[in-house]
């Protein structure tokens, strides 16, 4: 049977980058299985819908570069895609397993559970609807067949339960996690659909996951809870189960605790793939899909070699599920910073250029050799495309202000005077590399001078800072005219 496996997010927000991860992971075993990638939306609960949340995940996954095979958008044989336009579906379950006796009908209202759930707080306990209380409240199970079909009939509002049985010592596997062990009497009598026709996402998720052929479930560490519950719908249904992998979690940067969107917002770092109302993206800081990606994929599975930089088809090929690891997996926004400076140093120059310019759009005008030019000089260090304009924009463009602690440091009452007399000299070279280093050489040591005494205000002058390549490769690509003219703006505006 081939690989076939969902992302099933709820459209209530913006894709969270565990989301992504999920999705990624998702996305990796169908690819290297040559399987499909399906993309579920679970819009059931209309309570917590957000208009264009749908619309952002599938953007987010189209711009990541893991668009599936079968989603909304794109239906395969497995439609629909949108749980909203799939009610017809559920209620046939249902029926079946209130035939079966294995759901029943409960008819208790907002204030009949409310008033349970006082009475056990005043007794210290923790009220749950299941095994222990079932037959004292108001259901199919404790009321005649007669007046239930009143209730019915008279169209007042239901759940349908599932009927959870007890003593059971329930062991499922987990990908993840080995064996998952549970004794039912701690499971409720969960709800399974409501009489306006809504399945709950745990009816809806298993008849779904069932009808689309799902082979493996792989889904967030939270979702945990529900696995028994989904393991016993299979079972009741008769339905072989998928194989289930619940992922660790993401972790604060500090290691405590669920990474979360005030992390973000603290540590001035993305933590949602696009811009969410006016909340800055990965894609808009600057990161490239390839990074994140390749950042996500490590983060909660090892590839177990020392190899850490991969690109999407090497992720695919070495991808397996033995990798992932239980514990949560800190989230270190260094790391991600760091793969992306190595996925910029790996784009040839023509592709590194657009994003550079996407980046940063002044650079637009600036002569495409001259940037490439620059690049020979920092690719190494770009961390975001746009550092091209914002940290090295000296190459393009004469220094606008100085910084203060260097020309504080490095700007002597000789200094004006020995660069005019060393750039006389060097207008006489041809202002290459190697003459120029000659040259300053000579100059500093006819003159008995350390070579630092013309060397820091020569970099100052023509970058505003002690900062960029060295001064000889710049002075080069500046050429004479530009070099002579950002010296004399230097000795015009800074005083010692
Ligand atoms: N709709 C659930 C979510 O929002 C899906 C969980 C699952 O994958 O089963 O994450």
């Amino acid at each position: 049977m081939s690989v076939r496996v969902r992302f099933a997010p709820s459209p209530t927000g913006p894709l969270h980058i565990g989301g992504l991860r999920t999705a990624l992971y998702n996305y990796l075993l169908a690819k290297q299985k040559g399987g499909a990638f399906i993309l579920r939306i679970e819009d059931t609960d209309q309570n917590r819908y957000v208009e264009g949340a749908e619309e952002y995940i599938q953007r987010a996954l189209a711009w990541a570069g893991i668009p599936p095979d079968e989603s909304p958008e794109h239906h395969g044989s497995f439609g629909p895609y949108r749980q909203s336009e799939r009610l017809s579906v559920y209620s046939e379950y249902v029926t079946q397993l209130l035939e079966q006796g294995k759901a029943y009908y409960a008819f208790d209202s907002a204030e009949d559970l409310e008033k349970e759930r006082q009475k056990a707080t005043e007794n210290k306990g923790h009220f749950s609807y299941g095994c222990h209380t079932r037959m004292n409240m108001r259901n199919s199970l404790t009321l005649e067949k007669t007046a239930v079909a009143q209730l019915l009939e008279e169209g007042v509002p239901y759940v349908v339960r599932f009927k959870m049985e007890a003593d059971r010592i329930l062991t499922i596997s987990d990908e993840v996690r080995q064996a998952v062990t549970v004794n039912t009497n701690t499971l409720d009598d969960k709800v399974l659909f409501k009489s306006d026709g809504m399945p709950t996402y745990h009816l809806a998720n298993v008849v779904d996951d069932h009808l689309m052929e799902i082979t493996d479930v792989i889904r967030g560490e939270e979702w945990l809870p529900s696995l028994p519950l989904h393991f016993l719908l299979y079972e009741a249904f008769g339905w072989e189960p998928p194989k289930f992998a619940h992922l660790p979690l993401i972790l604060k940067p500090n290691g405590k605790g669920k990474l979360s969107k005030r992390d973000g917002e603290a540590g001035g770092f993305p933590v949602y793939p696009l811009t969410w109302s006016g909340i800055k993206g990965f894609k808009e800081e600057g990161y490239l899909p390839a990074s994140l990606l390749n950042f996500l994929a490590l983060l909660g599975w090892s590839n177990k070699t020392d190899e850490e930089v991969l690109d999407l088809q090497e992720m695919i090929d070495s991808f397996s599920m033995d990798g992932i690891q239980k514990a949560g997996a800190r989230f270190d926004v260094e790391k991600l910073r760091w793969f992306n400076q190595q996925h910029l140093q790996k784009m040839d120059d023509n592709a590194l250029i657009e994003q550079c310019i996407i980046g940063a759009p002044k650079l637009q005008d600036v002569p495409y050799d001259r940037l490439k030019k620059a690049l020979v000089f920092v690719k190494e260090r770009l961390i975001f495309p746009a550092d091209l304009d914002t940290e090295h924009g000296y190459f393009f463009n004469a220094p606008g202000v100085y910084d203060e602690s260097a020309v504080a440091k490095q700007w002597k009452e000789e200094t004006a005077e020995l660069l005019e007399g060393f750039m006389a000299l060097a207008q006489t070279t041809s202002f290459e590399e190697s003459a120029l280093e000659g040259r300053l050489k000579e100059y500093v040591s006819s003159r008995e001078l350390g070579i630092g005494k013309v060397m820091a205000p020569l970099r100052i002058a023509l970058v505003g800072s002690l900062k960029g390549p060295s001064v000889y490769s710049l002075m080069t690509f500046l050429g004479k005219n530009e070099t002579a003219e950002r010296i004399k703006r230097a000795i015009a505006q800074l005083k010692p």
